[in-house]
């Protein structure tokens, strides 16, 4: 009986080769944007995927069923700008009633949060991530090359009300463009139950020429924060994401540190993800890709579905390899990969 009771419990699991747990599914919903962030997009002459090879909610929602079957249980939507999407509450509630599927969260600008924080957590959505890099107002449409920072000042505040949560602010820090905010984003933490992600910069496609040497490492960061107060690791028994999570004393909120470039942590890596375009990512920084939407256009039946994730997690890469002679930049842009 027990026999049974584990061979079903593991039909349920996916490993890569690497004996990698694999459980997690980011999806962009779309490679659109209000906002053009110069690490992310540059400012015109962006190559968008056309409106008829980008998957319909139908179409994502069925390759969820399959993928929730053999093991997917966590997802998260992004972009380029998920609120963007027209319908994205009712698919999110669609997304939700699917069985195994026990964790939903979503990436968002905040810009326009402020009108669906409510039918968003309606809709079932667990947790939101928002994307905030500067607390200045001129700085955001510098960064962002868009006015829009109070706009997402109110759509945090609304989410908090909601009582979405955990509320995780990301902030990607960029030496010469905000790292002099730093300490600012840390004190957030003190009175708000939010949690300010600090993020190494990422090579990706058609940001602004990504420099080396404009990294602000991890380790960099942690130590000026270290000058903000005393920071006390919180423990966790089993690996939950790649942040490593830290709180000031007395603090409601926390610190996570990422530092996806500084110190890898490929070994955890439990992702795949699936571009507005229907290609299974196995890596960021991997520009290998398997095809979905061929299969979801031309007939393909839910056993052809399943056997693409099976490729894709065969093929999952060990680890990237940024930092390293054989580091090739992606051709993706990073918000038609979903970041
Ligand atoms: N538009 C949404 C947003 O900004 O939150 C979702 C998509 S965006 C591509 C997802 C995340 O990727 C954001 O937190 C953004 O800051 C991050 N990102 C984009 N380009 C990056 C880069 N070159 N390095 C590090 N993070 C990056
Ligand atoms: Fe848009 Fe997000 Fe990229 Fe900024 S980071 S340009 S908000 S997709």
């Amino acid at each position: 009986m027990l026999g049974i009771w584990l061979l079903e419990f593991l039909n349920n699991m996916l490993f890569d080769p690497y004996h990698r747990k694999i459980n997690y599914l980011r999806i962009s919903v779309t490679d659109r944007c209000n906002l053009r962030c110069r690490y992310c997009m540059p400012e015109e002459g962006l190559q968008l995927i056309p409106h008829e090879e980008i998957l319909t909610y139908e179409e994502i929602l069925r390759v969820v069923r399959v993928f929730a079957k053999e093991g997917i249980s966590k997802i998260r939507l992004t972009g380029g700008e998920p609120l963007i999407r027209k319908g994205i509450s009712e698919f999110i509630s669609q997304l939700a009633r699917i069985e195994g599927i026990r964790d939903l969260s979503l990436t968002t600008n905040g810009t326009l949060l402020k009108d669906f924080a409510g039918s968003l957590k309606k809709s079932g959505l667990n947790r939101i991530n928002i994307s905030l890099d500067t607390l200045n107002r001129e700085k955001f449409s510098l960064i962002t090359r868009r006015n829009g920072y109070e706009k997402v000042w109110q759509g945090i505040e609304e989410a908090m009300k909601v009582s979405l949560s955990p509320i995780k602010i990301n902030m990607v820090a960029i030496k010469g463009l905000n790292d002099e905010e730093i300490e600012s984003f840390a004190l957030l933490t003190l009175h708000h139950p939010l949690m300010v992600r600090y993020i190494e910069y990422m090579p990706s496609g058609n940001g602004e020429e990504w420099k080396e040497g404009n990294i602000l490492t991890i380790p960099e960061i942690k130590s000026r924060l270290e000058d903000v107060g005393k920071l006390t690791a919180i423990p966790s028994d089993e690996w939950d994401g790649p942040a490593r999570r830290f709180r000031f004393e007395g603090a409601i909120g926390e610190i996570g540190l990422i530092g996806p470039v500084s110190d890898h942590f490929c070994d955890h890596c439990n992702r795949l993800r699936l571009t507005p375009d229907g290609k299974i990512r196995t890596c960021l920084f991997s520009d290998d890709e398997i095809d979905v939407r061929g299969f979801l256009r031309n007939g393909g039946s839910d056993e052809d579905l399943k056997k693409q994730l099976l490729v894709a997690l065969k093929t999952k890469p060990e680890r990237h390899h940024i930092n390293t002679h054989q580091f090739k930049k992606c051709q993706r842009n990073m918000s038609a990969i979903g970041g």
